[in-house]
């Protein structure tokens, strides 16, 4: 499945901060809401004043089991918490507390589908581990009186941070990856994914390598704060490696930054090792201990996953599996799609529409389907229609608009812009007659074996009805009249 680029082979591993929703920090008792003015929510523990103690939030590890179980991992039963020694001036404890040597989720898997040409391929990525730590807080460079400024609201915001294996072979997959991550931390709810907000942040570690080779150096790509920019960050960082080994220069470990506005990846530091970080476990935290118990009771009150939910959809609806996954992007979409099969009985017309007209117009106007201002319901009512042979799927999709705009319900929209198919045959059968002795040409070829004569006598004759024939139908009498 892997795709060379210049004869190089791309790997690619993620390691996303997904920032937990909770109402407090993950050690102390302040909030973390967003956009509060600067240390209005960050209390003595968070400030880190001597003679603090962190307490753990049980809220965090409950998302952190949540997703450990979304994504099939083990969930330990026992992991510890370690401080992660560095100097910076957002960390005033001058040390981060994560998980080091035993994280809480371990292992799992994340897969998703992938199109590749013109088909659809699914690939799963191995996931190395998550692990809860906490957020540091930021500097804020904006000049105060010619000096920085820190802001300790975010730290302590409570993140899970889940690292992947070096799965990934291309900047698509990657993407990819990156989507169908964002799709469950969303769907089970225990982060908001908000990008812009900083909720859901990827770095993208890439190095390149001649097939079956050694793994090449990596460098690590910080912060890709959109789908977007994650996809051109990758594609410039692997010409980058590739143009400096066909150069004679070996790759450094690096952490880079990438700019938006040039396109390109900048060195921001040499990368550090474990080792410069003097992990060690904290004193302060008790190993968190996770009973079984626990994760069964999580487990029995989470809500169906998408890829469950994808399955069924497949074994109730007969849907494929590519319209399956495609339906189960949010759980809006799924249920709207769900309402629309289960009021028409038609579930992979309901799937084609969904898929199809609704999801380009949504896409248009920039709007989430929770705003579709055509409801389920009105959806199915027109899928009856078609179904039922009162209209063409071309003047479906004029009914379609109409409903869009708010002109009323399906049939009023049909009477009203005289939609209504021609199911009498009489009719249709005078207006093919009339065509065919207009066009004796188009009849004489068809009848000595030119089969492509027929589209022009379906055109005029289609042209006649105003398009209100039933495509069949014409098909049907046209081959009865010309035997
Ligand atoms: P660190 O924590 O120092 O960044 P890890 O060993 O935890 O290092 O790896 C971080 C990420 O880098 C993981 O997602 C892993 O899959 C990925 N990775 C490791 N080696 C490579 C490589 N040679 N090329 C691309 N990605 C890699
Ligand atoms: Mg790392």
């Amino acid at each position: 499945m892997s795709k060379l680029v210049q004869g190089y082979e791309v790997v690619i591993g993620f390691e996303t901060h997904a920032q937990l929703s909770t109402k407090s920090k993950i050690f102390s008792r302040a909030s973390v809401a967003f956009g509060a003015e600067p240390n209005t929510q960050a209390c003595a523990v968070d400030m880190a004043l001597p003679g603090t103690l962190p307490v753990m939030n049980v809220g965090a590890v409950e998302r952190a089991i949540e997703f450990g179980l979304a994504i099939n991992a083990h969930i330990a039963e026992r992991s510890i918490f370690a401080r992660k020694n560095y100097f910076y001036p957002d960390l005033p404890k001058g040390y981060q507390i994560s998980q080091f040597e035993i994280p809480v989720v371990q292992g799992g898997e994340v897969s998703f589908f992938l199109e590749v040409g013109k088909e659809t391929v699914r690939k799963t990525v191995r996931l190395e581990r998550a692990h809860l730590e906490e957020d540091a807080g930021k500097s804020l460079h904006e000049d105060f009186i010619g000096q920085s400024g820190i802001d300790l609201n975010r730290a302590g915001t409570p993140l899970l941070e889940i690292v992947t294996q070096p799965d990934m072979r291309s900047s698509e997959e990657a993407v990819a990856y990156a989507k169908e991550l964002h799709k469950i931390v969303t769907w089970i709810g225990i982060c908001d994914g908000n990008m812009q907000e900083g909720s859901f942040r990827c770095d993208a570690n890439v190095s390149v390598r001649k097939p079956g080779g050694p793994l090449g150096t990596r460098r690590e790509i910080k912060n890709l704060n959109s789908f977007k920019f994650m996809q051109q960050a990758i594609d410039y960082e692997v010409r980058w490696q590739i143009d400096q080994i066909e150069d004679g220069h070996t790759i450094q470990q690096a952490t880079v930054l990438f700019d938006p506005d040039t396109g390109e990846t900048r060195a921001m530091r040499t990368k550090e090792d474990a080792a410069d970080y003097r992990y060690f476990p904290d004193p302060d935290l008790p190993p968190l201990v996770i009973g079984r118990d626990w994760v069964e009771r999580v487990k029995s009150e989470m809500a169906e996953l998408p890829r469950v939910m994808a399955e069924r959809f497949v074994r109730d609806y007969a849907l494929p599996e590519y319209d399956a996954t495609q339906l189960t992007q949010s759980k809006a979409v799924a249920a709207y799609f769900e309402a629309t099969a289960k009021a028409c009985g038609q579930a992979k017309l309901a799937s084609n529409w969904i898929m199809g007209e609704v999801s380009r117009r949504l896409n248009a106007s920039e709007m989430a389907i929770e705003q579709a201002p055509v409801s389920a319901a009105q959806l199915a009512a027109l899928i009856g229609r078609i179904s039922d042979n009162t209209i063409s799927n071309n003047a479906a999709r004029q009914v379609f608009e109409g409903l869009w705009n708010g002109e009323g319900e399906v049939d009023a929209i049909i009477e009203a812009k005289g939609l209504k198919q021609m199911n009498d045959t009489g009719e249709l059968e005078k207006i093919i007659d009339d065509v065919l002795a207009a066009n004796p040409k188009n009849v004489e070829e068809f009848k000595a074996g030119n089969a492509k004569a027929l589209n022009g006598l379906v055109g005029p004759i289609m042209k006649a009805s105003k398009g209100k024939a039933n495509p069949g139908q014409v098909n049907a009498l046209l081959m009865q009249k010309l035997g």
